[in-house]
């Protein structure tokens, strides 16, 4: 199986050290199931210096990457037929689980991290997409392209030792995950729920689901659809009466608890 490349143009490329130390990924990378190639953008500076960024022009605090030195360090990338290239900026899509599905597909993800107050508008024209982590802003792109290179390696087959942790998992479908516990049984005066060690593999299933249910209406209704959500006024009737409008909220039927 070949391997999926990540290629990183960053003025900060020891940032990328901690994926040295980041458990599954570090694993993936022994086992070559990805390679990082971090491309200095220092090296593609300018004159003696290797000048990488200037005042803006019109005048402001700070300084913006110049346009050269992103250009040249990332033309020496070789790019393969399915590559996708994504410019780290606040002002971009916000990074959904669902875009990390979509690129595990591809075999390349190159990434461009700005720094100082951002880079020459110029180099918009280099991404397929512009991708931000959230709506605050960073220093620099290099801890949202590692949370790229962390979250997407995690999809590729053979990183994680059971694949079947994927399908559960918050954001994988439009529901949070449900609550999990490990032994102890009893912590702190804190009881795991008697049906996780009932041994009935149905009632857990459905136990969790509603539990899925409850914690996506409570803390993220929006991901269920915030528009059909508001329409409806008192959202805790709609829990107590779950089956008939988790069907309206989320459009399929579901087996919820009946005391539910
Ligand atoms: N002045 C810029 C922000 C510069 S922050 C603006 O207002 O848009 C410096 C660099 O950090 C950015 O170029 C970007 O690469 C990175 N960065 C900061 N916040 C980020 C975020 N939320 N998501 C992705 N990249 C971010």
């Amino acid at each position: 199986m070949s391997s999926f490349n990540f290629d990183v143009v960053t003025l900060f490329p020891k940032a990328f050290e901690l994926i040295n130390n980041l458990g599954v990924i570090t694993r993936a990378l022994d086992k070559n199931l990805i390679n990082v190639n971090l491309y200095d953008l220092r090296e593609y500076g300018e004159g003696s210096y290797r000048q990488v960024d200037d005042k803006p022009y019109g005048g402001g605090a700070g300084m913006v990457l110049k346009p050269e030195p992103i250009y040249k360090a990332y033309e020496s990338i070789r790019k393969s037929p399915k590559s996708q290239t994504l410019l780290m900026t606040p002002q971009g899509k916000v990074l959904k689980q669902k875009d990390l599905a979509r690129w595990s597909t591809l075999d390349q993800i190159i990434i461009i991290c700005g720094q100082y107050e951002g880079f020459d508008e110029r180099i918009r024209c280099l991404a397929d997409q512009e991708i931000s982590m959230g709506d605050y802003v960073l220093s620099g792109g290099e801890i949202p392209a590692i949370s790229i290179i962390n979250g997407l390696t995690r999809l590729l087959p053979g990183t994680l030792g059971d694949p079947d942790s994927l399908v559960d998992e918050s954001h994988n479908s439009s529901l949070l995950e449900y609550p999990q516990y490990t032994r102890p049984l009893t912590f702190k005066d804190m009881k795991v729920p008697d049906i996780l060690v009932s041994g009935n593999h149905e009632e857990i299933k459905s136990w969790r689901k509603r539990k899925s249910f409850e914690r996506t209406l409570k803390r993220r209704s929006d991901l269920i659809s915030n528009e059909k959500y508001n329409q409806i006024p008192q959202s805790k009737r709609i829990i107590e009466e779950s089956n008939k409008f988790m069907k309206f909220i989320i459009g399929k039927e579901y087996d919820i608890y009946p005391d539910w």
